[in-house]
């Protein structure tokens, strides 16, 4: 659809930070468009149990969740549409925002958060066992691996991050990586080494995720062991762990921005501490621009923050003008990086 309707607000993304972004501009009488992308819910929609989201005492699936965000920001205005953005032009104002349906939408203000993958091993088991023994996030999940073995999968920073924390809860935790010296920072290795929970694979990849139980008859599968291959002797053999966490690597979704906003080497939106990109009225909040907290709640707390931010924005805009607010910014705020 393409009319001359000048939307005050589009959200790219619905995850965490998108429907929370929704149900505060919905709330400040915004009646914010919302695009969902094809990952309706986003990160959290894949998530078997969250018990860190406060107000849910007795923790809740992910898909009950994001039923939540959206009930709630639907019940303030915001209006919700399953579409894709192909392309955005930020370099005019109002800006313009083309959808896979062919839609090309124009709008006041935008706030990006189109949020992050998660690098994948594509081994068989991986897919399907997510939720059931793999993860992702080790702040997430780690409190069920309590007195469990766990398989860490990865040599960066985010690997012994996380592998350090889950000795907190697993009685041993294996890292498993392929080649025979880590990437991550000096402290984490001295750390890691230091800690007799944590014993290492070296030269070693993962080759399957295995499973027991999850055959139809009512009890969900559960991770039991991983075929690991050493690449210098070429052993395979299965090593058993309860639990197998991948930390192979983060891309956050923004391609779509490239030459439009200020994105930094690892291609994350650059922000400020308002949540301002280098556009005067495109925002971003979660994953997008976060490679730290990575967490439904301070997703969904940047996704607020953004949304007071497009706000007072578009006050601002009423008052004295795009050309004027882009002035007083200076003259990188008009030319994407
Ligand atoms: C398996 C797993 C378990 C987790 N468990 C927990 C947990 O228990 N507790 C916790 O706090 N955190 C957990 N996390 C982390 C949490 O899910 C994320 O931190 C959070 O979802 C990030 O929110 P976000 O809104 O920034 O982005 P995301 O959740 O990544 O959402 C991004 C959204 O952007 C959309 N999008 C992308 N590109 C486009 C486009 N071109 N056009 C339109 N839309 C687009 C996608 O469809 C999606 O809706 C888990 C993560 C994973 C992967």
């Amino acid at each position: 659809m393409s009319d001359n309707t000048v939307e005050q607000v589009i959200i790219i993304g619905s995850g965490p930070a998108g429907y929370t972004a929704a149900l505060y501009t919905g709330r400040a009488n915004l009646r914010p468009l919302l695009l969902t992308g094809n990952e309706v819910g986003g990160q959290v929609a894949i998530t078997y149990e969250v018990e860190n989201y406060p107000g849910f005492p007795e923790g809740l699936t992910g898909p009950q969740l994001v039923e939540k965000f959206q009930q709630q920001a639907e019940k303030f205005g915001a209006r919700i549409e399953y579409d894709w953005v192909n392309e955005v032009d930020f370099s005019q104002h109002p800006f313009v925002v083309r959808t896979a349906s062919g839609g090309e939408l124009r709008a006041e203000s935008v706030i990006v958060s189109t949020g992050a993958t998660h690098r994948k091993l594509d081994v068989p088991g991986e897919k399907e066992y997510t939720g059931f023994g793999v993860s992702y996030c080790g702040t997430c999940d780690g409190f069920f691996f309590r007195g469990k073995e766990v398989i860490v999968v990865g040599g960066g920073d985010s690997a012994l991050e996380e592998g350090i924390f889950l000795t907190k809860f697993a009685s041993k935790v294996t890292l498993v990586h392929r080649r025979d010296e880590l990437r991550a920072s000096k402290i984490l290795q001295d750390r890691a080494f230091a800690n007799p929970k944590i014993a290492y694979k070296w030269s070693t990849v993962v080759e399957r995720i295995n499973a027991a139980g999850g055959d139809g008859n009512g009890t969900p599968p559960k991770v039991v062991s991983a075929t690991l291959r050493d690449l210098k002797s070429g052993e395979v053999y299965d090593f058993p762990a309860d639990g197998v966490f991948v930390f192979v690597g983060h891309t956050p979704n923004s391609q779509l921005f490239n030459g439009q906003l200020a994105i930094d080497d690892a291609g994350y939106i650059q922000t400020d501490r308002r949540y301002h990109t280098s556009v005067p009225g495109v925002f971003a909040a979660g994953e997008i621009q976060d490679p730290i907290f990575r967490q439904v709640i301070t997703s969904a707390g940047q996704g607020a923050a953004a949304a007071m931010q497009a706000e007072k924005f578009l006050g601002e805009l009423e008052a004295h003008g795009y050309r004027q607010i882009a002035a007083e910014r200076g003259p990188a705020a008009l030319t994407p990086a």
